[in-house]
């Protein structure tokens, strides 16, 4: 009876499901966890959506701190905080002094454009669907050498610009890309004003991935491609010097370094 007794407290006293959490913990990284059915879920005490069967994505930006504290709380109230480390990125930085204004300031013609485009962009980005289509991780969409990696920055005329937000892959133009996880096609442009042809993908809970400077679209928005769907080619439409592709990631409003997701070529 005593020991029923003692069984029964270990078995109470074991979680109902362990709270998994996989991916790489450093400045831009990408987090995929699993928590029971029903938990809440909490970043440094903001909320992180949870999918209904526990599924959840959480990043780490460009600059974060070296610490974040995740908080799970399951349905029978049980809470459990984890202290995470979050490693450091060095960041390229390259300064270019004495540019003609003309090269660092776009033409006021192209400020409306510029703007309606990271609308677009914007408005997908705040979206928030239920699917964690994202579960599976994520593949590379192309091959090739990187021309361009993520976080570096250029200070042009001492005007620090927007860090580089995802990463280049050099490839031929017309080379297949291939969707990196599955996802709903959120977003089809014909011609933004610096990244051309652009297809945005929304993995589901706040994740979503950009591609760039494409020579053409194979999917349609709103249709539901799989991990490996060929989604268009390789190009260099916009303002793009070569052909290659720039694939971002960004989880709500912070952006990830896809090489991190995508690990080793
Ligand atoms: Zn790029």
């Amino acid at each position: 009876m005593r020991f029923a007794a003692a069984l029964m407290m270990m078995v109470l006293a074991m979680p109902a499901q362990a709270l998994e959490l996989s991916g790489v913990f450093m400045q831009g990284g990408l987090v995929i966890g699993h928590a029971g059915p029903g938990a809440r879920v909490s970043l440094d005490g903001e909320a992180v959506a949870v999918a209904a069967d526990g599924a959840f994505v959480i990043g780490f930006g460009r600059d974060a701190k070296d610490k974040a504290v995740l908080t799970v709380t399951e349905t029978d109230g049980r809470t459990e905080s984890r202290t995470l480390d979050i490693a450091k990125q060095d960041y390229d930085i390259q300064r270019i002094d004495g540019l003609p204004a003309r090269k660092v300031t776009p033409r006021p013609e192209d400020v409306a454009r510029i703007k309606a485009d990271n609308a677009k962009i914007g408005t997908v980005r705040a979206t928030m669907t239920a699917e964690p289509r994202f579960v599976t991780g994520f593949a590379w969409p192309v091959k090739g050498p990187l021309s361009g990696v993520f976080g570096s920055q250029r200070i042009l005329n001492g005007t620090p610009k927007n860090p580089h937000n995802g990463v280049d892959v050099a490839a031929p133009e017309g080379t297949p890309i291939r969707a990196p996880a599955a996802g709903v096609v959120a977003l089809v442009h014909d011609d933004m004003f610096y990244t051309g042809k652009t297809m945005m993908i929304d993995h589901g809970l706040g994740l979503t991935s950009v591609y760039a400077h494409m020579a053409s679209i194979s999917v349609i928005e709103g249709q539901v491609v799989e991990q490996g769907q060929t989604i268009g080619a390789v190009g260099q439409t916009g303002r793009a010097t070569g052909a290659h592709l720039h694939w971002g990631m960004t989880w709500k409003s912070t952006h990830l370094d896809p090489r991190l997701a995508a690990g080793e070529m």
